[in-house]
């Protein structure tokens, strides 16, 4: 008897079918023509994993019209990496059968300014019969994205990439500037780089909004124009590829990583959201706290209210607990405040004048292990709720909650986050919000990496955990 073919799990009916396939072919020519006249040869087609690493198979760009049609293969174990590239499994998702299809999206191919020769496309993953895999993240985004369409709401997103630039010696990090946070001075230090990661950017298509020295040793931020939430996703994805390989042109490494040394101020990946109806921003104009609309100020709540269990999905690894410190601006607070940047969720409303516009709330609590998808997807699948039920946001907090007495602080509504992977992973088992919008496949396996990662580190130091993850993203 054969083994039977092994059916990787799917959501939705056949997507690529002939028509579609020829369709995408048809349009790949002209792609590769494009990309080719801009000096490309080869296209990395990447993805980022449940551990938030970025992996990527690559073609020469002869290729492209092929992979467009039927896409690259790549097992779906990837799913169950752990960040130190260790394999766990899960029900659904897990071990050596299966293979997937990565389609990148032509929209999205871009010729890499920091590197010559090269394009890169973000991919979805489809099963070898066409349809839309379900453990695939960046579908997921996508998915969430129409649920919110369907209700009428536009989202707008954006994902401020901090790093630190240096080289590792004896085990410890050495950066790649002296001066002080945000100092002129480290601008002067590494003014060609500087230059070349906005330039590379820019060349990109991204608008880069700005770009500063930043708090910590040889740390830098990099923040870009919003976007819809599967296009913010890519953009993130697509800064930092290109920081590292601006970086490595000027002979140092870029640490994404949220603890880069045990012990000091990390890296953050806050967000930026707004909400969108009619071209009108619901966070702005209304008769809510600070001009929220009700909608607006629902969606807020309903992130707020599923911010423990959000961690996990925002702060995945053991070493973001080691950033998650109080009075550290990573905002360890379950509480909002406008412009308070040790509350979880920072209400932006802009200047007078550029409100309607310029609105937005920051989820602070996130790092950039996270998977850049899932953080999109989750992000909306909280705040719709928040919409179902009609949410409303408790009491400001101003200041930061880590210098209020206990007393005072259980008075005044502020909790304090997880405080380590396992805590942040039991959140999630029970978020039925996360779940059903994830899907079985794709949150379980989600969830074993939690498990096999808070495993993997269980009993090492905070020093080990810093160094042995300092350069995984
Ligand atoms: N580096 C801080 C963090 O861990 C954030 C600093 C800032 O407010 O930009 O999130
Ligand atoms: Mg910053």
């Amino acid at each position: 008897m054969p083994t039977p073919a092994v059916s990787d799990p799917a959501i939705g009916p056949v997507v690529l079918d002939a028509t579609r396939r020829a369709e995408r072919a048809r349009h790949a020519g002209p792609v590769a023509g494009q990309l080719s006249a801009a000096g490309a040869t080869m296209a990395a087609l990447c993805w980022v994993d449940n551990a938030g690493i970025a992996r990527a198979k690559t073609i020469p760009l002869g290729r492209l019209e092929r992979a467009a049609a039927w896409g690259v293969g790549m097992s779906p174990v990837f799913d169950v990496f752990l960040v130190n590239d260790g394999i766990t499994t899960s029900e659904h998702i897990g071990g050596p059968g299966g293979d997937l299809r990565l389609v990148p999206d032509l929209e999205r191919a871009t010729v890499l300014a920091g590197q010559p020769g090269w394009a890169w496309a973000p991919v979805d993953r489809y099963t070898q019969e066409g349809r839309v895999y379900a453990g695939c993240q960046r579908s997921f985004a996508r998915r969430m994205t129409g649920q919110a369409r369907e209700q009428g709401l536009e989202l707008r997103m954006a994902v401020e990439v901090e790093w630190a630039a240096g080289t590792e010696d004896a085990g410890r990090f050495r950066p790649a500037c002296t001066g002080p946070a945000y100092g002129m001075t480290r601008v002067v230090e590494l003014s060609d780089y500087g230059r070349e990661v906005a330039g590379a950017l820019e060349r990109q298509g991204l608008t880069v909004d700005q770009f500063h020295p930043e708090y910590a040793a040889g740390q830098l931020e990099v923040s870009v124009g919003a976007a819809g939430p599967v296009a913010a996703a890519d953009n993130s994805l697509l800064v930092r590829e290109t920081i590292r390989a601006v970086s490595a042109r000027h002979g140092f490494r870029a640490s994404f990583a949220p603890a880069v040394e045990a012990g000091t101020v990390g890296n953050g990946g806050h967000v930026h959201l707004s909400v969108w109806r009619d071209g009108r921003n619901l966070l702005a104009g209304g008769t809510g706290p600070y001009g929220l609309t009700a909608e607006g100020e629902a969606f807020a709540a309903g992130i707020l209210a599923e911010l423990p269990a959000l961690c996990a999905v925002g702060a995945p690894s053991v070493a973001s607990y080691l950033r998650l410190v109080p009075s550290h601006w990573a905002g360890v607070f379950q509480c909002w405040g406008r412009e308070n940047r040790e509350a979880a969720i920072r209400l932006v409303t802009g200047s007078a004048g550029e409100q309607e516009t310029s609105a937005n709330i920051e989820i602070k609590c996130f790092d950039l292990a996270a998977n850049p998808y899932l953080v999109a997807g989750s992000l909306i699948a909280a705040g719709l709720a928040g919409i179902r039920d009609g949410g409303r946001l408790p009491a400001e907090t101003g200041g930061d909650p880590a210098g209020l007495a206990e007393a005072e602080l259980a008075g005044s509504g502020a909790r304090r986050l997880p405080q380590s992977l396992p805590e942040a992973t039991a959140c999630l088992e029970r978020s039925t919000v996360l779940r059903a919008a994830m899907g079985d496949p794709l949150f379980g396996a989600f969830l074993a990496v939690r498990r096999g990662e808070a495993e993997l580190f269980a009993g090492a130091s905070a020093d080990e955990v810093a160094a042995q993850t300092r350069w995984r993203w």
